[in-house]
């Protein structure tokens, strides 16, 4: 791999902010970012494209990809539900092109891209409380109400399982929790990479 990419994973619960802070630090930053776009087995929601959100695929199609080697990782996020994975070949040419690729994926996906790129940078952003993550997911009203519950189950899961992630956001104030992810990210400008 160059010396100048970068593979940067981002994850926290369903519902906690990591699209809304990340399309901003996105419009804002310098720095060269990239989205990685992983594939999924889950329907688009309204206004998802294919090859910008997700790569929407058949669980058939999912499969075959993944029994070729296509995924660096895959998981059934939630249990017994879609599957979700990076691909190799997105997070490897961004890298070789000297891109900060950044990977938003579950905990599970994490630990799996930490023990293959031990030098990624790891943020997780957590939520004030799994109540206020139970509104803010009622807000954005994308979930049917067992999907919620799926979701906010794997929330406190997930949260007990976060510390071994690098950097940790809080994001209660919109503004706060921005002006944090900045600073790690600016930081990261100092710190050797992979
Ligand atoms: P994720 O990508 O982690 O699933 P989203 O970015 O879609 O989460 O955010 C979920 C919902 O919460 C959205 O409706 C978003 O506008 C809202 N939201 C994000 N950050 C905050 C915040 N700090 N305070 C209140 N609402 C927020
Ligand atoms: P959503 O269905 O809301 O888009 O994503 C649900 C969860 O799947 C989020 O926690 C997100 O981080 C995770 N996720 C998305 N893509 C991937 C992936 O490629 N790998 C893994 N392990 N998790 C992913």
């Amino acid at each position: 791999m160059s010396m100048k990419g970068r593979v940067i994973v981002v994850s926290g619960p369903s519902g906690v902010g990591k699209g809304t802070l990340l399309k901003k630090l996105f419009a804002e930053s310098d720095l060269p970012l990239e989205m990685s776009v992983s594939a999924t087995t889950r329907p688009p929601r309204a206004g998802e494209l294919n090859g910008v959100h997700y790569w929407f695929l058949t669980r058939d199609d999912f499969l075959a990809r993944r029994a070729r080697g296509e995924f660096l990782e895959s998981f059934e996020v939630y249990p017994g539900g879609a599957l979700y994975g990076t691909l190799r070949e997105t997070v490897l040419h961004a890298v070789d092109n000297g891109k900060w690729i950044v990977l938003e994926i579950d905990v599970k996906g994490a630990k799996s891209i930490l023990e293959q790129i031990p030098n990624a940078d790891t943020i997780f952003i957590a939520p004030p409380s799994v109540d206020a993550l139970l509104v803010r997911l009622q807000k954005r009203g994308t979930e049917t109400p067992e999907d919620l519950a799926k979701r906010l189950k794997q929330a406190e899961q997930e949260i007990a399982e976060s510390g071994f992630y690098r950097y940790r956001v809080v994001n209660d104030d919109l503004d706060v929790a921005y002006s944090d992810l900045l600073k790690i990210f600016n930081s990261l400008r100092e710190s050797s990479a992979i």
